[in-house]
């Protein structure tokens, strides 16, 4: 891919994320990534099965109090705030979206977070930030938009000071997908790529980072989609009054279809990683 067309894909997703910014918030919750169920229940709010994976991220990536986080792809700014309210540490978000930035800096000033928390644009593929400045970095679902992993993982390891800790979180596809469902998900999500979960240390790996751990925790994250649909069935009429019957027509044909995919298709890992200290790289 050219630099060119890598620049476009990156304001293609900032402008579909704008443009799905009521979709998001209305009907997916305070994040943008899927809940987590470690006992499947069935039920329960979005929100706070979101909140659990974030705090399981939170978790593996440990920040100490005053280290400064980069959160690649960072949404609404929620999982930023929550990781700088519970550690202590400074965090900084970005993200392709213009919507997003609005929304994460009020968040921010409503939490009084201004001091340790800010949220930039700034594409993910040309960090805006000299070499070795973040103690730590996570991206949580946000790498399956970007056209290329291992730039991306480059710029992050390159913004990571050594010994810095790296947390991922993605969907991956664990069946082969056809091309109309990856079409689907495509248009639905603007999900550019997918990597089996077994593929994903490798690529980590390639990029120079040591690998932590890997879990999967695909079984636990099932239930989000049918959560979402229950949302999209009682919120319909503010859907249909932010883009229209025949958008909202169309996403509940698109939604059973999706549900599907996820079930019997989709997988979820979060992978965590470290930049080499130096007496690692023998430096
Ligand atoms: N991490 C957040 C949001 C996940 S949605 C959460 O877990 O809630 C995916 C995010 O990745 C969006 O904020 C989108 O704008 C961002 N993103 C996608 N491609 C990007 C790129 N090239 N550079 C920066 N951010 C990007």
């Amino acid at each position: 891919m050219t630099v060119q067309s890598i620049h476009q894909v990156s304001e293609a997703v900032g402008q579909y994320y704008d443009h799905m910014h009521a979709f998001f918030t209305t009907l997916w919750g305070g994040s943008i990534h899927v809940g987590l169920w470690p006992t499947v229940t069935g039920t329960g709010n979005h929100d706070v099965a979101q909140d659990r994976l974030t705090d399981m991220a939170i978790r593996l990536l440990n920040p100490a109090a005053g280290h400064t986080v980069l959160d690649v792809g960072c949404g609404t700014g929620r999982p930023a705030l929550r990781l700088a309210e519970q550690t202590g540490a400074s965090v900084v978000g970005v993200t392709v979206s213009h919507k997003q930035i609005e929304h994460a800096r009020r968040l921010t000033q409503q939490e009084g977070l201004a001091n340790r928390v800010r949220f930039e644009y700034a594409d993910a593929l040309h960090l805006p930030f000299a070499s070795e400045t973040f103690d730590a970095a996570w991206a949580l679902e946000s790498l399956l938009h970007m056209p290329d992993r291992e730039q991306v993982l480059h710029e992050i390891l390159r913004i990571l000071k050594p010994g810095g800790t790296f947390v991922l979180t993605d969907v991956t596809e664990e069946v082969l997908l056809d091309q109309s469902s990856r079409q689907l998900l495509y248009s639905g999500f603007m999900i550019e790529s997918l990597l089996t979960g077994k593929e994903y240390p490798g690529i980590t790996k390639k990029a120079g980072f040591i690998t932590d751990q890997m879990l999967d925790i695909s079984s636990s994250t099932k239930e989000t989609l049918s959560c979402v649909s229950t949302a999209l069935i009682e919120k319909r009429h503010i859907m249909v009054e932010t883009y229209g019957e025949d958008f909202v027509v169309a996403m509940e044909q698109a939604w059973p279809q999706l549900a599907v995919i996820q079930r019997d298709y989709l997988g979820y890992i979060v992978l965590t990683v470290h930049k080499p200290t130096r007496m690692e790289a023998g430096s």
